[in-house]
């Protein structure tokens, strides 16, 4: 049997139809082969952190089952990013959908392409407070804290 893993995905929108396009990238997710969304967080309206000046934001977290290695997963989610119109321009500028890998398991991985936990999750409570939702209880594997305390901790807003 292949080993499944319990991965975190962050969520975000800020153009066009901001709901829509999550609703269809979590769609595409489940077809997407070696995934499955098991839990998704409520979405909430939250202002843009950095970047240049750009609309609010649609946030949410999702739960999947993963057989797909971290890298996998990573360009499984970049595919979905370009098939819902993301075309990669200004960092941290406005986009249609932004799919990040907040949790991985329990793994760590300090890479260039790819970061896990996601370095700045920690910081943000667009980010904590959804995951807060579905996953209270997970570890962040650096910090040795949960996601609970990590969002009771958190400076942000
Ligand atoms: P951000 O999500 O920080 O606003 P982007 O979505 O434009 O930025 O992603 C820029 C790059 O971040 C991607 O090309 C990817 O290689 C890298 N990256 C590093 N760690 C992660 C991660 N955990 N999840 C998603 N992308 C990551
Ligand atoms: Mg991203």
């Amino acid at each position: 049997m292949t080993k499944k893993v319990t991965a975190y995905i962050g969520l975000g929108s800020n153009m066009g139809k901001r709901c829509e396009n999550i609703r269809r990238a979590l769609a595409l997710m489940g077809r997407a082969g070696g995934m499955e969304v098991k839990e998704i967080s409520s979405l909430t309206q939250t202002d843009p952190v950095g970047g240049p000046p750009q609309g609010q934001y649609m946030n949410g977290a999702a739960l999947v089952e993963t057989e797909l290695e971290a890298g996998q997963l990573l360009e499984s989610l970049q595919t979905i990013e370009h098939e819902l119109g993301r075309r990669r321009s200004v960092r941290w500028g406005p986009r249609t959908i932004d799919l990040d890998i907040l949790l991985y398991g329990e793994e760590v991985i300090e890479e260039d392409a790819l970061q896990i936990p996601h370095p700045r999750m920690h910081e943000r409570r667009f980010v904590l407070e959804p995951l807060c939702e579905i996953a209270p209880g997970a570890r962040h594997p650096k910090l040795k804290k949960t996601i609970r305390e990590l969002c009771a901790a958190c400076a942000d807003g």
